[in-house]
């Protein structure tokens, strides 16, 4: 796809403190190579910020408290999100995220009616959650049948294969937990059947780039089999961002400038073309627009729809906007890059 021309900028977060002294910014760091949004073909929706996990490396610092109203989509939301993605013809990909998505009670309608208007619909999913109940003994394990019935495919958060490292990162349970939620995707066809494709997402439990994408899900696939008889399609890796409960982790741990100077050091030009913020537009549980999911963890708006919602606006007029950027960027940027769909470059 060629680069759109349309020079962006782009205003930099606060997060320019965290820069080494003398370091340039991230938008004087890209130049000439980072442009507008190019035409935007993926919708990613964050039903809330509910979840039965509290991460440490969480981004948006979701939790099983985080269940108010404005943090979470109401039916009237969901309905005008619908009613948009009905107009929007050119939007391919409907990319659903939290939180735990399939804790909010609209998540089956618009999983449903996505995919009767030929969307593709990714399900971004902790793995727990399909063996959790919630507080009023509601389980979760109608979610491997409904998802496989209505062909979404699957995005499972799974940071290690090895025991130990997942219980640092997500907690005690979790390890067990997510080898059952696998599990009982495989039982019903996930990572088994070419129209049930179900994707594994590593990212590091520290302050070090991910390895390798494609020999990790090697190890992945040998541990995975070898310990649990597990199966899965394939494997991403995704660079932790340097904000909310990872930056606070960093900090505590006195690595946040360490940290900052791994990524800078590692930009590399060659994931610009495929920085997400470029190919698809963040929608939050209100409606609210920001160019990518670490963008609206930090509360940038898109620059031009800043008092818009959704449903305000029409999605030629998403496509080619300017982005807004800060040094968080460079957690996109470093390596083999990252992305929700993994390494870039
Ligand atoms: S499972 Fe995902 S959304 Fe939930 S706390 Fe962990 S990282 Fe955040
Ligand atoms: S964080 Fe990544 S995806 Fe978001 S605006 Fe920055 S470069 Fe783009």
């Amino acid at each position: 796809m060629a680069l759109c021309r349309r020079w962006l900028l782009l205003r930099e977060s606060n997060l320019l403190l965290m820069l080494p002294l003398g370091q340039k910014s991230f938008s004087q760091t890209v130049g000439s190579q980072l442009y507008a949004a190019a035409k935007i073909t993926t919708l990613q929706i964050n039903l809330g910020l509910v979840c039965n996990l509290a991460c440490r490396h969480c981004h948006v610092e979701s939790s099983p408290t985080r269940t108010g109203n404005s943090e979470n989509m109401s039916e009237e939301t969901a309905d005008s999100i619908i009613t948009w993605l009905v107009k929007a013809d050119d939007i391919e990909t409907v990319d659903l995220t939290g939180g735990s998505p399939e804790m909010n009670p609209n998540f089956r309608r618009i999983v449903s009616e996505a995919r009767k208007l030929g969307k593709h619909v990714i399900d971004r999913c902790n793995p727990t959650i399909l063996v959790h109940q919630t507080e009023q003994n509601q389980p979760f394990d109608w979610v491997p049948r409904f998802l496989a019935d209505h062909e979404v495919q699957v995005v499972a958060s799974l940071p290690c294969y090895l025991e130990e490292n997942v219980r640092k990162q997500r907690g005690v349970h979790a390890y067990p937990d997510s080898i059952d939620g696998i599990r009982m995707l495989n039982q019903v066809g996930y990572g088994i059947k070419d129209e049930l494709p179900l994707t594994l997402v590593y990212n590091p439990g520290g302050a070090h780039l991910p390895p390798q994408q494609e020999s990790l899900e090697t190890d992945y696939r040998r541990e995975l089999r070898e310990r649990w008889e597990l199966e899965f399609t394939n494997l991403i890796t995704i660079t932790n961002m340097p904000i909310k409960r990872w930056r606070a982790d960093l900090e505590r741990q006195d690595k946040l400038a360490e940290y900052m100077q791994l990524l800078v050091e590692s930009y590399n030009p060659q994931t610009i073309e495929g920085l997400m913020c470029r190919h698809q537009i963040h929608v939050d549980s209100q409606g609210r627009l920001h160019d990518c999911d670490f963008n609206y963890a930090l509360n940038m708006r898109t620059p031009e729809q800043e008092n818009s919602y959704l449903w305000d606006v029409t999605l030629s007029e998403l496509n080619e906007r300017p982005i807004s950027t800060g040094s968080h960027c460079f957690g996109c940027t470093a390596g083999s890059g990252s992305s929700c769909g993994g390494s870039l470059a």
